[in-house]
Parts: structure tokens; sequence; C-alpha cells
């Protein structure tokens, strides 16, 4: 259960403590934020609202921490990531529990992604000993005017304190898949978790504590992100941001200093399906793509877009579908789920009447509950409706009928998002040339976009975010070129020259 066993060090009464130095502790602040549970819209949890002088702490004690740690062998990094990894899984059953009741994802999917959080971390073990362990080696030659004289070495080297603030949705997924990054290529960490979210990553957190990392080079400090999250990515502590969330993000990268930033943040994922497409297929992944965690993923399917000659069709099929999701509480594993808060089930419900308003066709009755909103496919959607545009975030999935493929490439690339799509054809040449001219950072063809598999490079163009992630490139991102040039006083070719040269020149 949460917060007992090998976890009740990091509770205190009824409020979870935050992570600094090696020890679980209570902020001076006296005050707590509340976590409200989507499903009861009560208080489930308390974390305590750290203050700026417990960030300035918390940054300085990274900042030592880490030069320790660059000292640590690779393959010692490796070897405890590959034990928080096994301490994590270990451990899935309270973690997934504190899913259920701050974010409300239904129960296997908790317990899904804290093992696929786990596997995560192992992967990332094994690709950094790899891509770590090597360098590149360069001779001056190459260059126009130059003579083999110098010869250039380059390796991988940490940037300092890696600040990773993730979002709800995926609290303990999208936190390992920076803190293990960062702390394989001698990195050290400040984590900000969301609120909702705050007491899972909390837990996950132990698992690190628990599998022996040295003190200070992981930190985790709560507080609403409105009150210190500016303070926390303008600190000037921080090497690096590594940001997953919604247009935060861009006010982010405004504020930030001259500090590598990745930001991977919204989207509003086109489906194009064209006239030949298997409609089944397309309907399986309709569903899949545009409901799963009640439209709560950021590469959900966002808009179909869909050939008039067989937009009837498809959408009968994805009616059928919808009527069989079942609605109600994660414990109950159910498929559609309490949204996560009551102003996003608010905003959520304004895109609807919007939609109503203009004109959209409802495939089902809007309904919705407290946060429990009922899954909706609104059909004959046009432009000039907000849901066309906007992302809901929720189990509202709008179709767009369209006359020709440049009509749905363009309303793709008309949106500030560029973050996945995908396009269903049976013509491979077809879905080549659609794919090429989509302006999304990854193109899924014949299936529903999809962040995973981890290691997969995973991007978005224009609003959707900045860099690339992945395990490979987040290692390669949170690291800096370091060179080193040996300057020869001749020329020197491997095997090309005679030993009497060398001796008259040394
Ligand atoms: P959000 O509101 O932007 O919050 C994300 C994180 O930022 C939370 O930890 C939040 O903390 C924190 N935060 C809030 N204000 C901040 C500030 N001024 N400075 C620093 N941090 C601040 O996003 P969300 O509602 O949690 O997540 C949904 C969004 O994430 C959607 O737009 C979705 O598409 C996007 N997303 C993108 C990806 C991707 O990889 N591209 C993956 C998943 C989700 P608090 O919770 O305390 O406010």
């Amino acid at each position: 259960m949460a917060g007992t066993g090998v976890f009740s060090e990091i509770l205190d009464g009824d409020v979870y403590k935050y992570y600094h130095d090696g020890e679980w502790k209570k902020s001076s602040s006296g005050k707590t934020v509340a976590i409200v549970n989507p499903t009861t819209r009560k208080t489930q949890y308390k974390v305590q609202a750290c203050t700026q002088e417990e960030v300035n702490k918390v940054m300085e004690s990274a900042k030592s921490a880490q030069k320790a740690w660059a000292k640590t062998p690779l393959w010692k990094r490796a070897e405890l990531l590959h034990k928080a990894a096994a301490i994590l899984k270990e451990h899935k059953a309270p973690i997934a529990e504190c899913l259920i009741k701050e974010i409300a994802k239904p129960a296997k999917d908790s317990v899904t992604e804290v093992v696929r959080s786990g596997d995560l971390v192992s992967y990332t073990a094994e690709e950094g000993v790899r891509i770590l362990g090597e360098g590149k080696f360069l001779v001056s030659d190459s260059f126009p005017g130059n003579e083999r004289t110098k010869y250039c070495l380059t390796s991988k080297i940490p940037l300092g304190v890696v600040l990773a603030i993730p979002p709800f949705n995926y609290p303990v997924n999208l936190a390992v898949s920076k803190i293990g990054p960062a702390l394989i290529a001698g990195n050290s960490l400040v984590l900000k978790p969301p609120t909702q979210g705050a007491v899972s990553c909390l837990h996950m957190v132990h698992c690190f504590h628990l599998a022996g990392f040295p003190k200070g080079l992981i930190n985790c400090v709560t507080g609403k992100g409105s009150e210190i999250g500016d303070f926390l990515t303008m600190h000037p502590g921080a090497n690096c941001i590594s940001f997953t969330g919604g247009d935060t993000g861009i006010s982010i990268s405004k504020k930030a200093a001259m500090i590598p930033l990745q930001m991977e943040l919204g989207g509003k994922d086109a489906c194009i399906v064209l006239e030949d497409a298997d409609l089944d297929l397309v309907a399986a992944n309709i569903i899949k793509g545009g409901f799963s965690y009640s439209g709560q993923r950021c590469t959900a399917i966002k808009v179909v877009l869909v050939m008039e000659s067989v937009a009837d069709s498809l959408v009968e099929k994805v009616k059928a579908k919808v009527a069989k999701l079942r609605v109600g509480p994660p414990e109950d594993d159910c498929d559609i789920t309490p949204v996560v808060t009551e102003s996003s089930a608010n905003f959520i419900e304004g895109l609807v009447m919007d939609a109503k308003e203009k004109g959209a066709t409802f495939c089902q009755k809007y309904k919705r509950e407290g946060n429990l909103i009922w899954p909706v496919l609104l059909d004959n959607v046009r432009p000039d409706m907000r849901i066309a545009w906007e992302e809901p975030f929720g189990p509202i999935l709008p179709v767009i009928r369209i006359n020709s493929v440049e009509e749905g490439i363009h309303h793709c690339n008309a949106s500030n998002f560029g973050l996945q799509g995908c396009v269903f054809t049976k013509d491979i040449n077809k879905a080549v040339l659609i794919s090429d001219a989509m302006e999304t950072g990854t193109v899924q063809i014949n299936s529903a976009p999809a962040r995973g598999p981890d290691h997969f490079p995973f991007q978005g163009l224009k609003d959707s975010g900045i860099g690339s992630q992945g395990i490979t490139n987040s290692i390669n991102m949170m690291t800096k070129v370091k060179t080193t040039v040996i300057n020869l006083p001749c020329p020197s070719y491997t095997m090309g020259s005679s030993g009497s040269s060398i001796r008259s020149r040394i």
C-alpha cells in the first residue's frame, strides 16, 4: 500500500515529504498542497509546498553531488540504475495505486506504466554504457589546406544539474525518461513532479533512494508549478531543463537562461484516412488512439480527417466500438475514467458546447458527471469550430470529412502543433508521400500515433517541442561534446612514413 512498508519514511502524518540530500524532509513553509482524487473529487494526498530557500539548497546539493558522480565509473552508474529499475518493478503495486488515486489512470495501465518505467531505466543503463563508452577520432587533413598534424579526440561530458519537469499524464514514465539519461550521463537531478502525480513520483524517487545512489544526486521538490515553477526554471543552478507538458513549456523556453532545453509539448495528432484504407483497422486504431486513458495522451488521435466517400462507413464502425467502451472508475479498470481535474473537464465541455452551437453532429449524447465525461465522436466538424484545432485532452474526438488528400494534409499542417500524425492506406507509395508532406515529428503508417517503444526518437515540430526524446537522443541531449586536440610537429600517416623522416623531426 502507498506510504507504508518501505515507503513509510516518505510520509509524515498525512503529508508526503520532499527529498533533498538523500533524506526525506518537511518543508519549513508549514504549507501543503492538496492532491484531489479526480474520481472522488476529495483530497487524496498532501505534499510539501517547498520554499525558494529549499530550492536553493537542493540546487547546491545537486551541484556538489554531480562533481563526484561524474567521476564514478560508467559501469557503476549503470549498475545502480539497474538496481533502481528492479526495485521500481518490485514495488509496482503501491506506485500503481497512487496513479489510480491521483490521475485516475485505469488499474492495468497504471501497473504497465511502472513496469515500462523500470524497463526504460534498464535500457537506458545499457544504452549509456555503449554510447558514452565511445568517442570519435578525427584527423585534420580531411579539411582543405590542412596537413595530417592534428588528432582530435571527442568524448561526451555531463552538463551538470538537470531540472526535470514531467506532466500529470505519465508522471512516473516521463520522470524516469529524464532521470535515467541524466544520471547515466553523469549529471545530477532536480525533479519537480506535477501536482497530480506528485505522490507517484515520490514513491518512484524512493526506489532510487533504496538503490543507494549518492546523497544529493537525485532531489525532488514539490509544490505548485504556478508558485515555484518560475523560480526553478530561471534558477542559475540549473544547467539543462527537460520539460514535458503543455503551453507552459513555450513560456519556460522564453524565460530560461542560455542552457539546453528539451521541450515535449502538446499535439493535435491528425489521422488521415484514404479511400482504400482497411476501415476495421482504422476504427480499432481510432478507439485505441483517441480514447485510451480518456484521450489524455500527448499522442492521442485528436482529429480524424477522412475521405468523404468512406466517412459514413468509418463513423458507423467507430460508433459501434464507442458504445462498447466501459465508463467508470479507474479501480474497475474502465476504459473511460474521470479526467484529471474539474477545470480540465470544464475546458473540454467548453469545446463540446462550441461544436454544438456551430452544428457538429453528435454520434453519442454528451454526458458528464463530475470529472467523468462519456466518450463522444463529433462528426461533420468544420474548421470554424474550436475542436478542429484545440487539444481537448479528453474523450472527445472530432471527424472532419475531406474531399482530397491535399485537404487533409493542409489541415494537418495548418495546426500550430506538429507532434505526430498517422495515415491509413494500403498504398505504401501514397503513405510515404503523405508522411513526407505532414509537418509533424513522427508519422505512423497504418497505426495510431504512439510515443513508445521508449527508445524510438520522439519529437515535435512547431509548438510541439524543441529537441528530440527517446533514450539515445535524451542521453546525447544531456551531454556536451568535449574535444582534445593533439598537435604533432609534422604530418603523420599511419604506416606511411619511413623511420628516417620521423627521426629527423623528433
Ligand atoms: P502542464 O500544465 O504544462 O504541466 C506540466 C508540468 O509543468 C507540471 O509538472 C506542472 O506542475 C509544471 N508547471 C506548471 N507551471 C509551471 C511553471 N510556471 N514553471 C515550471 N513548471 C510549471 O501540462 P499537464 O497538464 O501536466 O500535461 C498535459 C500536457 O502535456 C498536454 O498538452 C500534453 O499534450 C502534454 N504532453 C506532451 C508530451 C510530449 O512528450 N510531447 C507527453 C505528455 C504530455 P503543476 O502540476 O504543479 O502545475
